[in-house]
């Protein structure tokens, strides 16, 4: 071993030098004060042909400008989504509290596997996830949870567990037979179906309930389809009922999908399903359970404080729920990955828990510090409990009820300015999110007796199709002509998550998540669609 050669490594990439690290963590904030003047989505093109065919590794070792050079390209070329014209999807700007938390987990880098790999950073996703479950179930007793690698994994934990409830020791045995079935509504995430096919249900035993005009689960069906399921001697493992859908922020009647589950288990004799809720977008509402409706100390408009209202009594009804997903890298508008999976009673992570005998290296694991007995992780980051415990109390409560009330003002202006055009019709008019969805079509048409004829049954087929192709049509238009440096970036949605006569809806699609998102930005979306 040339050991001069050797020390070299270890204090070029294993000694921490303030100095360098420092002027490299400039570097990357010049460049993005320099990027800050650009429009979205312009800084550099991408170059696939070459990444498989030229991958590389350097011969000799470097430095850390070497580390540096090998990303910058593609940090660069990697919008950070922080232009107010970025209203695509459920996708947003990570705030500056977020990063010192994430930026003082990178220099820790502890694994939350277990205690022994982390030490006070278990106690932190403990003290997170106890304070985000006070946000949503808003009196818990033996709240227990984790930061998983995103919603379709928090949703998974939800699904096993219920599988574990109806079918004791599946973990051991498996699922066989297709004799066991979940239920969402058809505006459910895909990741249900994902999890699912995973855990060996089958996606085809996933059953979609269909949803009314609120993209919100009907319970008559739901009633319906579970009473079919235990006559047919199905297990019902699960219910994920959604709170925000990702598309067009329906939410499901929490305390109503109780009750049905409650009845018709009992009438069948069945242990009753898992009561998952997907809060991945939705639970962000659950900051402005306290805000004063009355008093109004933001000078809400009439129409936002009606949301408000709404808003704070469906909220109030997760608490009836057994385990929520929670995605903190949404509209907590925090950073990757941050999204925590949280049971109402501690008890039921025993559905997970795996023998002592079965994790042989963690033999002194013990579950309420080692989540390595239940996760489906063994290695864990914990950017998420820095992440939410440095944005919470950097932002404050007060805080987050303003970024999500200025939201939910942005996207009623949006309605109100898009609502007011004849051949426009808004899909999702009593919304209690950030989401817009609508129709565009050509001047002339009317959109509202178009949309009361399609809900009727009685628009031809042909009729309808022409229409979902001029909605399309003028969705195109826009975005190729459109001023990058002034107007937004919406985007398209196949199906809003509401089917009528089984035929989904198509719509254009805003998300009004970034906070920098102003007045102006929202007014020339209606300049833009009335120039076509
Ligand atoms: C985004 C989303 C998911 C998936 O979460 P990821 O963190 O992207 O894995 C699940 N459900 C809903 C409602 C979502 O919006």
């Amino acid at each position: 071993m040339d050991e001069d050669a050797l020390k070299k490594i270890v204090d070029t990439f294993f000694v921490c030098r303030r100095d360098e690290l420092v002027e490299i963590f400039g570097e990357f904030l010049n460049a993005l004060d320099a990027e800050s003047s650009l429009s979205p989505g312009s800084s550099m093109s991408r170059n696939y042909e070459t990444a498989q065919a030229n991958p590389e590794i350097h011969a000799l070792p470097g430095n850390l400008k070497d580390a540096r050079d090998a990303v910058f390209p593609y940090f660069w070329g990697t919008d950070e989504w922080f232009s107010k014209l970025h209203l695509e999807n459920v996708k947003g700007p990570a705030n500056y509290a977020s990063l010192v938390g994430a930026l003082a987990c990178l220099l820790k880098n502890p694994n939350l596997c277990v205690d022994t790999y982390s030490q006070r950073s278990n106690e932190l996703e403990v003290k997170a996830i106890t304070s985000l479950a006070n946000l949503v179930f808003y009196h818990t007793d033996a709240p227990w949870g984790v930061f998983t690698m995103g919603g379709t994994v928090s949703n998974l934990y939800g699904g096993r567990i219920g599988i574990e409830k109806v079918l004791p020791n599946a973990m051991a045995k498996g699922v066989g037979g297709g004799n066991l079935v979940g239920i969402v509504s058809e505006a459910a995430h895909y990741s249900n179906a994902t999890l699912a096919g995973w855990l060996g249900m089958g996606t085809e035993n996933l059953l979609q309930i269909p949803t009314d005009e609120n993209m919100a689960m009907r319970l008559d069906l739901l009633a319906d389809v579970l009473e079919k399921a235990y006559a047919d001697g199905k297990k019902v493992a699960f219910v994920i009922a959604t709170f925000g859908t990702t598309d067009a922020f329906g939410v499901d009647d929490i305390a109503g999908v109780r009750r049905v589950i409650r009845e018709k288990a009992a009438e069948a004799g069945e242990p009753p399903p898992q009561l998952h809720v997907d809060a991945a977008v939705g639970w962000v509402l659950c900051f402005l359970n306290e805000y004063n409706a009355v008093r109004n100390p933001f000078e809400l408009p009439d129409e936002v404080l009606a949301v408000v209202r709404e808003a704070q009594e469906r909220a109030r009804a997760l608490e009836q729920a057994d385990s929520v997903t929670l995605d903190f890298h949404k509209m907590g508008w925090g950073h990757y990955p941050s999204s925590a999976f949280i049971v109402n009673r501690r008890d039921d992570l025993r559905y997970l828990t795996r023998d002592k005998a079965d994790v042989p290296y963690f033999s002194e694991a013990e579950y309420r510090h080692d989540p390595a007995l239940f996760t489906l992780e063994c290695s864990r980051p914990a950017i998420g409990p820095y992440s939410v415990m440095a944005s919470l109390n950097g932002i404050g409560l007060t805080g987050y009820q303003m970024l999500v009330a200025h939201s939910l003002e942005m996207a009623a202006l949006a309605r109100n300015v898009i609502g007011g055009l004849d051949y426009c019709k808004v899909l999702n008019p009593r919304s209690l999110g950030p989401s817009v969805v609508w129709w565009v079509l050509p001047k002339g048409r009317n959109a509202g007796e178009i949309y009361r004829r399609l809900i009727a049954g009685t628009l031809p087929e042909e009729e309808r199709l022409r229409y979902w192709a001029e909605i399309r049509h003028l969705f195109d238009k826009r975005a190729s002509d459109l001023d990058r440096a002034l107007d937004a970036r919406l985007s398209f949605t196949t199906s809003i998550g509401f089917s009528p006569h089984g035929r989904p809806i198509p719509a254009w699609k805003a998300i009004f998540f970034n906070p920098r998102t102003d007045r102006e930005v929202v007014e020339r979306i209606g300049m833009s669609i009335e120039d076509l």
